[in-house]
């Protein structure tokens, strides 16, 4: 079964692209937490960090460049971004196919929020 992720790659469910080869797609989050909220995302499933094989660096590393390069397009290089991936249940990952949240366009704030 196909992830939701896949299906978006694949183009079988509506999402705005920004960017696409044959490595990566890059797409809008449907429910931006900035201004500014890209998913860049594998073409292939993986599921999560903890999946990650050594023959994937190369492509696994194309992620970085392709956050560059879509962070200059949407305006945000100068101003900042920050880069998130997040890894398993206490990270709160909802979608199990690796990706990395580009967000931007506004003070982000503290990274994390401290616990009481
Ligand atoms: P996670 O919590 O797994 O790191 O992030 C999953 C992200 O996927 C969330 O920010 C969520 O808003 C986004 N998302 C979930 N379903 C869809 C969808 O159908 N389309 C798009 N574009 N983003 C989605």
């Amino acid at each position: 079964m196909p992830t939701l992720f896949s299906r978006i790659i694949n183009k079988e469910i509506p999402a705005t692209i920004v960017y696409q080869d044959e490595q990566v797609t890059a797409f809008k989050d449907i429910n931006p937490a900035a201004p500014i909220h890209i998913l860049i995302v594998p073409n292939v499933e993986i599921a999560s960090t903890n999946d990650v094989q050594p023959d994937q660096e190369q492509m696994l590393g194309h992620l970085f460049t392709v956050a560059k390069q879509v962070a200059q397009e949407q305006g945000i290089a100068a101003t900042g971004y920050r880069l998130i991936i997040n890894n398993g249940s206490d990270a709160g990952q909802e979608v199990f196919h690796l990706h990395m949240h580009l967000v931007g366009g506004r003070k982000l704030g503290p990274m994390l929020m401290k616990k009481d």
